[in-house]
């Protein structure tokens, strides 16, 4: 590595720190919990995987994908699926927690190397909505199918129509309607929204990003993950970027849009990760209330994470190392 660059946090500073390198990336170990500030000069090995919070099952087969030459597109696609498929993540797909009226509705989105992008928004009934905006992409001459809409097309398209509301999701949401607070809710189950890129060994990008949205958010309510430039952005020019948290304050930013447009400027992933949360931040005097976190990659293969709060997390696949490493963060007060 040429230069370990640390960001240097007031608060934690002096608390035992040891250093360490994960994948190329600067780490430093405090007591709890070890942040990781991606090294910003550092170009990276091809190929890359990375995906928001601990989700090294699905980065684990978007590598395998790639080993087995397919391309990033096909890679990413399989990688989000795993998630989709797992019905313990009650924050994706299939056991996803419902709207406040109890049904599961999902958002996914996808883009290519060629900045194609398909997407699914209110989708009922279908597990793998990634799969299904990846059909809208590839097989209609539109980019976005919503609610009855798109699981009308899935079905045509040869997907099984089921309850994605597992028991599990039920309990939470009938004791969720007991008090019927409406808030975000932060870091849930520290495990969130999945959003992936992956760039294959000749640096091609693609992306994908799908969610069962905010838990108990009103019927209809469409978030940040399936609209291209918020949830997700890929330009295979400059590199690519996606997000996970509070859908709305992604959405009144253009999030993803512009870390790609900051990076294009010249801005590392970090760098730009970390200004488009000062922007929600600046905007908005409640983001003690909320998370929002930005994974990025740009076209030299360097990486960026970024969140307001502490308990976000990236997970990076490269050099045949596959890790969950707890991300920088905004918002260092105890309160
Ligand atoms: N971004 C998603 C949404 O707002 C949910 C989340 O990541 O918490 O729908």
């Amino acid at each position: 590595m040429k230069r370990r660059k640390f960001i240097q946090n007031a608060s934690l500073s002096g608390i035992g720190i040891a250093t360490a390198t994960i994948a190329g990336a600067c780490v430093k170990e405090e007591k709890e919990p070890a942040v990781v500030v991606p090294n910003e000069e550092n170009a990276r090995s091809l190929p890359i995987v990375i995906g928001t919070w601990n989700v090294t099952r699905a980065t684990a087969k978007a590598w395998e994908m790639l080993q087995q030459g397919k391309s990033s597109l096909d890679a990413v696609e399989q990688g989000v699926m795993i998630e989709e498929a797992d019905e313990k993540n009650q924050t994706v797909g299939k056991g996803g927690f419902p709207d406040r009226d109890g049904i599961v509705t999902l958002d996914a989105c996808i883009m290519n190397n060629q900045g194609d992008y398909g997407a699914v928004v209110a989708m009922e009934n279908i597990t793998h909505a990634v799969s299904v905006a990846r059909k809208v992409m590839d097989e209609t001459p539109h980019v976005l199918l919503a609610g009855n809409g798109a699981r009308q097309f899935a079905i045509e398209k040869g997907f099984k129509a089921e309850d994605l509301l597992t028991e599990a999701s039920k309990k939470a949401w009938e004791k969720w309607k007991k008090k019927s607070e409406y808030k975000p809710i932060i870091n849930i189950e520290n495990h969130d929204t999945i959003g992936m890129l992956v760039m294959d060994k000749n640096g091609d990008i693609s992306g994908a990003c799908t969610t069962s949205g905010a838990a108990y958010k009103m019927r209809g309510r469409v978030g940040d993950s399936a609209i291209i430039g918020s949830g997700l952005f890929v330009d295979n020019e400059i590199g690519a970027a996606t997000a996970t948290g509070l859908g709305e304050e992604v959405l009144k930013t253009v999030g993803s849009f512009l870390i790609v447009e900051l990076m294009r400027q010249g801005m590392s992933p970090q760098k730009a990760c970390e200004e488009a949360i000062h922007r929600i931040v600046k905007k908005n005097k409640k983001y003690k209330d909320f998370q929002v976190g930005y994974i990025a990659l740009n076209k030299k293969g360097e990486i960026g994470f970024y969140s307001i709060h502490k308990g976000f997390s990236c997970t990076v696949y490269q050099n045949e190392e596959n890790k969950n490493v707890n991300s920088d963060f905004y918002n260092k007060t105890k309160d």
